[in-house]
């Protein structure tokens, strides 16, 4: 193997993640064809694990789409909100508003819940918001990854079906670090990637289906190709994706899914990220002046971010972020969009911990220790 040309440094960022050695390496194993047998040896038990780290319904469909998780979430728009309906976006930060974008973009007509950054979304003005639009598909963030928060997907999916309307929710930066919630919350579609908590590269949306959802998509029409649920079922049914897959990630991903499933543990890992979310939290409670930014309660298992202390600011953030660098960290200094904008509020700027995927308790506390180094003394 030719050494690379290229730095190596260990990634705190919040997608894409840290990649193990082994499920690097796997990238290596050998190609094959992706209508071929060989395919299911691989992707089989890629569907299989998917489906147990989801703890998916019986009845429930899952889809590989090419590309990443806002492939898979123009997919929901594209697939289930038909003409002169409307699809209500419930958003707590700058995920939250890329779906209404798509949607937008789309020519949907969508309609946005905005929840104030750092808040989480609550029963009661989702409520009040689809009282007041009457949406079909009413869109949730599962995790914010802007802002760190992590909604009650259980409860506010509860609350979206008992209204009638099909919830879909965005899963990207939890699934793999926490429950899906899909079978309690009821929800329609749920949407991932693998660069984030499943601790993969980039490559594929995930996209996981309800009956209702496949039953819906047969009564909107223009559902595009690639963006079409339906057309996607009978490869999955299958085993196969609708087009070419990366089959270096196809390999690596039956790795690294057998991993979380039959070495690691599905409720182990679940457990890691909590504690990493409390052991990131002690972290930022004992530096005077830095506050947790995240509305207590809420806090993401993977993802944490924090209020810098007065005076300091976002360009102050990217200087740690290059001291870090120097360290061999790649490091966070906050959504940039968001940051501008506390900025230009007079709000206190905010940086991210990434702790997601494969990253380790006693990997963490190396980064944290250093960063605590690096992070200006108030
Ligand atoms: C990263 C992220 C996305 C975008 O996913 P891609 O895989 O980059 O397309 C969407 N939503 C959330 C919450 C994310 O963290």
């Amino acid at each position: 193997m030719p050494d690379a040309p290229f730095p190596e440094y260990t990634l705190f960022i919040t997608g894409p993640t840290y990649v193990r050695p082994e499920v690097r390496a796997a990238g290596a194993w050998p190609e094959y064809g992706h209508r071929d047998r060989e395919n299911a040896k691989r992707f089989e038990p890629i569907f299989t694990d998917l489906a147990a780290i989801a703890a998916l319904p019986a009845d429930h469909r899952t889809i590989l789409f090419l590309g990443s998780g806002s492939t898979a979430m123009e997919a929901a728009v594209r697939s289930l909100v038909a003409d002169g309906e409307t699809i209500l976006h419930v958003s707590m930060g700058a995920f939250g508003d890329l779906w209404h974008k798509i949607s937008l973009e789309n020519g949907k007509k969508a309609v946005l819940l905005a929840v104030e950054p750092g808040r989480a979304a609550t029963v009661e003005a989702v409520e009040a918001a689809m009282d007041a639009h009457k949406p079909a598909v009413v869109a949730v963030t599962h995790n914010e990854t802007s802002t760190g928060v992590t909604n009650d997907v259980v409860a506010l999916g509860r609350a979206i079906k008992a209204r009638g309307a099909l919830a879909v929710v965005d899963g990207v930066s939890i699934f793999g670090g926490a429950p899906s919630g899909i079978a309690a919350s009821g929800c329609d579609m749920y949407c991932t990637a693998t660069q984030k908590s499943l601790g993969l590269n980039a490559g594929f949306g995930i996209g996981f289906v309800s009956p209702a959802a496949i039953d819906k998509a047969h009564h909107v029409t223009a559902r595009g190709h690639a963006s079409d649920i339906l057309a996607h079922l009978d490869r999955a049914a299958k085993f196969q994706t609708q087009s070419t897959p990366n089959v270096s990630l196809g390999n690596q991903m039956w790795l690294q899914l057998e991993y979380i499933v039959k070495e690691e543990g599905i409720e182990a890992r679940f457990a890691r990220h909590i504690a990493m979310r409390d052991q990131t939290e002690a972290f930022v409670r004992a530096l005077p002046g830095y506050d947790l930014f995240a509305e207590e309660g809420r806090r993401s298992p993977t993802v944490t971010t924090v209020a810098v202390p007065g005076g300091m600011t976002f360009s102050d953030l990217k200087a740690v972020k290059e001291a870090m660098r120097a360290k061999g960290y790649l490091f966070d200094p906050g959504y940039a969009k968001l940051n501008e904008d506390f900025e230009a509020a007079g709000k206190r700027p905010i940086f991210r911990i990434g702790h997601m995927g494969d990253i380790t308790p006693a990997m963490l506390q190396g980064f944290l220790d250093v960063l605590g180094e690096a992070l200006p003394k108030r």
